[in-house]
């Protein structure tokens, strides 16, 4: 797709390179921004990923959005950050989720190494939950209005891993909501019910409507 075929008045890019996440950033928000057309980063030009040197999910989300309309020169962004929170590790993998075992995104050694991490871990001290940040930043020439939404999904931490769906840690994650299920042993819809991100999403979308 082109820059210039887009109307930057009506036209929010989504800040990340996971189409699972723009499928849903849309599903939510799109009810409450009549009119809008949004569009995956990646559709508009391969831009580098910024560095995410913030300290709190909610920084490195604004530090995605706001990078996306450096790059692109549009008006509106939305970018979410989000990560696994573990009871018995303090809340690591935290912001650290997607780079955990080192290199970036390799959800399989990221696995490896929370199974290793949790093998000993007894079930009553197995609790965790996913977190999401999404933030929403207008920009005009007087400044950004930057509004936030913040979601939760509790449950505990498997022995092993089980399911196909999803990515990251789905397949360790078990959600208090989904008894005996993990999260990637849910159907997307099922998923997108319960998940930190929906409830993110429902947070800012309570706030633009
Ligand atoms: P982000 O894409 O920078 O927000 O990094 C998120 C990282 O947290 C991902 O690479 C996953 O490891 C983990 N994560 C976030 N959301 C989920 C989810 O819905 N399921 C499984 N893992 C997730």
């Amino acid at each position: 797709m082109e820059l210039s075929e887009l109307d930057p008045a009506t036209t929010i890019v989504v800040a990340t390179g996971n189409p699972h996440k723009v499928t849903e950033i849309e599903a939510i928000l799109a009810p409450v921004m009549k009119g809008m057309k949004f569009v995956a980063l990646g559709e508009l030009g391969d831009f580098p990923d910024p560095e995410e040197t913030g300290t709190t999910f909610a920084e490195n989300a604004l530090i995605k959005a706001q990078a996306a309309l450096d790059e692109t020169g549009f008006e509106m962004a939305v970018a979410d950050d989000s990560g696994l929170c573990v009871d018995a590790l303090d809340g690591a993998p935290g912001i650290y989720s997607a780079r955990w075992a080192g290199e970036h995104g390799n959800d399989d050694a990221n696995n490896t190494k929370l199974e290793q991490a949790m093998a000993e871990v007894p079930d009553a001290q197995r609790g965790a939950h996913f977190h999401s940040s999404v933030v929403f930043v207008e920009r005009d020439e007087d400044g950004e209005e930057v509004l936030y939404g913040d979601g939760d999904c509790p449950g505990k931490i498997g022995y092993e891993r089980r399911g196909d769906e999803g990515f990251g840690y789905d397949p360790l994650f078990l959600p208090d909501e989904t008894p005996g299920k993990t999260m990637a042993e849910l159907s997307l819809e099922e998923k997108n019910k319960i998940s930190h991100r929906f409830h993110a999403l429902a947070d800012l979308a309570r706030k633009l409507a």
